[in-house]
């Protein structure tokens, strides 16, 4: 998958929140959104963000303790929000997770597949979790955006799926021609990718991964977005026209437990612009694209 730069004009047109709010709002209390692994991190910020917007919002997290102490951390501010335990790895988790949508809410509107994991400090690189880091950050997203799909409300505003990926994820990172043509195929399938993240899997195992080509970088990781991001793709142009808008995000380089507090920007600030990206007006809204946020191009443009 090629990244998309973001679109300048919507960047520079939106210079703050409060001009997308008065400008653009097509959203109320009843619009419904989904945010998984939200507990901390830029889930968490999207949260509040899409909560202080005025959205009706779902916060997930895997740990109850955990994602109790962030609702009640929201409560506190004048925020409240829904609370459901997901652990988006866990496929008895996601079904107990969608029963207990469906027996609570009429449709949905906005899912983020936010969860992620990687077991990578900075500067290093290990594949020993590959299998989780697959299954978490890939087979998770997709098992769960599998589930709700029926339940997508799908009316002119559009529901709107924003996977939260990486620009590790991109296809200029793997350096195998013979790997990387299986993403580049005009007819991109499902099996496709999971022949992809088979073959990686494989190469973990038979400890052959580091001299094929994969990317060089948090490589397991990055593999679980390159997946993440093709799925997008896919799915995107399956509901094209038929009223789902599918998108990825790469926040940039966030302050997050993920890399150890390091980065350029806050989760706030990623999630400020996740959420500008998640309510874009209907008839701005893209399907298929990749953004990539808070690079020196957009900060110059926000
Ligand atoms: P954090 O580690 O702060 O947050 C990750 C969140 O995912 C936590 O709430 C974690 O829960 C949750 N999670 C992990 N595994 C599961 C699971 N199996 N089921 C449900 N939730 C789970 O990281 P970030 O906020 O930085 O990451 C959020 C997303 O942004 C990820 O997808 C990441 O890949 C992506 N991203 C982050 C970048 C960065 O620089 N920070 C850059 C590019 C992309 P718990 O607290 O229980 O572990």
């Amino acid at each position: 998958m090629k990244s998309q730069e973001p679109d300048p004009n919507y960047f520079s047109s939106s210079s703050s929140s409060s001009s997308l709010v008065s400008s653009t709002k097509w959203w109320s209390k009843e619009t419904i959104a989904i945010v998984t692994g939200a507990n901390k991190g830029i889930g968490f910020a999207l949260v509040k963000r899409l909560a202080e917007l005025g959205l009706t919002v779902i916060l997930t997290a895997r740990d109850v303790e955990r994602g109790q102490r962030a609702v009640e951390s929201l409560s506190e501010k004048g925020l409240p929000v829904n609370f459901f335990q997901l652990d988006v790895s866990d496929p008895s988790s996601i079904e107990a997770f969608v029963s207990w949508f469906k027996s609570n809410f009429a449709a949905l509107d906005i899912l983020v597949n936010n969860a992620g994991v990687s077991f990578n400090d900075i500067y290093k690189n290990t594949v020993e979790h590959a299998e989780t880091v697959i299954r978490t950050n890939f087979y998770g997203a997709k098992l769960l955006t599998e589930s709700l799909l029926p339940l997508f409300r799908r009316s002119p505003s559009k529901s709107r799926i924003l996977n939260i990926s990486s620009r590790l994820g991109t296809l200029s990172k793997v350096r195998n021609p013979n790997i990387k043509s299986i993403l580049e195929d005009e007819e991109l399938s499902e099996e496709q990718i999971e022949r992809f993240v088979g073959l990686f899997l494989q190469s973990v195992k038979d400890g052959t991964w580091k001299s094929q080509g994969w990317p060089e970088i948090w490589t397991d990781y990055a593999v679980s977005k390159l997946a993440l991001n093709a799925y997008t793709m896919v799915l995107a142009k399956r509901y094209e026209g038929e009223g789902i808008s599918v998108n990825s995000y790469c926040p940039g380089f966030t302050q997050t437990s993920m890399t150890q507090g390091q980065g350029s920007h806050t989760a706030d600030e990623a999630a400020d612009v996740g959420a500008r990206l998640l309510l874009l007006h209907p008839q701005q809204l893209p399907t298929a694209k990749f953004y990539i946020g808070l690079d020196p191009f957009v900060k110059s443009n926000l």
